[in-house]
């Protein structure tokens, strides 16, 4: 599971909606494309990005058949108007969708939704359901808003009722602008953003009244896990600042939430497991971008992990985060 796939042609929604810098692709003549942020350079990409066959052979290389995919964050546009982002965001879904029904053995999707309006966004999880998605993937913060503001809570009750899964990725880093240098808005920015909505969901109570929702944090749960002794320990020693919407302890969350294994890092991930147990720690590669684990669990492989924990991590825990049965894909 998380790994971000694009169309490998879209409109340019600059152009056609007339404002803003939506993202639009650019081809190079080496096959590669530039991610144009209006006329800003945002990333180069190459066709691992958007072509499925190459995607499914690389796969191959680490005997790994499925892949769950989902957009690329800068995608989300939560900035934009809602009717424009709803366009944008069926239009990627779609073609997720689409995928999905050609190679249903090889990929599950995850959709998107204008998560700026509440009614757009209901709208379309409705579709999700019905075009065979079976979650949707958000950001860690919805322009800047965090994931406990009551007008998004509506969102996550009809994800519950739809039975849609949630993963959380980190995105629009808290300080991008005064922490450019050495890549530390994606070494730091977005562990601390992964906290953040942890800490927001957990403590605005949404895991606690929709206890079917079934929500996945990226990146091992970024920062979360590594200091829950200190993000409990506020909770005890100030429940004044910390307990006011909720006032059952972050531990008691443990286990009931997922997170992928993006640890780059054994120790890390041992830690992980004890906090979590197997069922709730999902084989996620981050998947074509340099930062994933692209050697595809390469690293847990070789553990000496158990075999019964390595097929939880591998299988078991994505097919319970989705709501999946295991043999519809043998
Ligand atoms: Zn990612």
């Amino acid at each position: 599971m998380h790994t971000h796939i694009l169309p490998k042609t879209m409109p340019n929604w600059t152009e056609k909606f007339g404002y803003g810098k939506f993202i639009h692709l650019e081809p190079n003549s080496d096959g590669s494309a530039n991610m144009m942020q209006g006329s800003n350079f945002f990333r180069r990409i190459v066709e691992n990005c958007w072509d499925e066959n190459m995607r499914m052979e690389e796969y191959q290389k680490f005997a790994t058949q499925v892949q769950v995919v989902c957009t690329i964050p800068v995608m989300f546009s939560y900035w934009a108007k809602p009717k424009d982002c709803a366009e944008l965001s069926r239009f990627l879904n779609d073609h997720i969708a689409e995928l999905v029904q050609r190679f249903p053995k090889n990929y599950i999707g995850l959709g998107t939704v204008p998560m700026q309006d509440q009614d757009e966004a209901m709208k379309e999880l409705e579709r999700i359901k019905s075009i065979g998605l079976v979650g949707i993937q958000i950001g860690s913060n919805i322009n800047d808003q965090n994931l406990n503001e009551e007008e998004f809570f509506p969102i996550f009750e009809t994800c519950s009722r739809l039975g849609l899964a949630v993963m959380v990725h980190p995105w629009q880093m808290m300080g991008f602008d005064s922490m450019k240098k050495y890549w530390l808005p994606w070494l730091v920015g977005m562990p601390a953003e992964t906290s953040r909505a942890a800490c927001s969901m957990i403590f605005g109570g949404v895991l606690e009244r929709l206890p079917n929702l079934r929500v996945c944090f990226s990146h091992a749960g970024g920062s979360f896990l590594p200091t829950l002794g200190r993000i409990e320990h506020g909770f005890n020693c100030r429940p004044d600042l910390v307990a006011v919407d909720n006032d059952i302890n972050p531990r008691n969350y443990l286990g009931k939430f997922w997170v992928d294994s993006i640890t780059h890092d054994i120790d890390a991930l041992k830690y992980i497991l004890r906090m979590q147990g197997s069922k709730r720690v999902c084989l996620g590669s981050d998947y074509p971008f340099p930062l994933g684990d692209l050697e595809i669990g390469a690293f847990i492989e070789k553990s000496d992990l158990s075999q019964h924990e390595i097929e939880d991590i591998f299988c078991n825990a994505t097919m319970e985060w989705l709501g999946l049965d295991k043999r519809y894909f043998l």
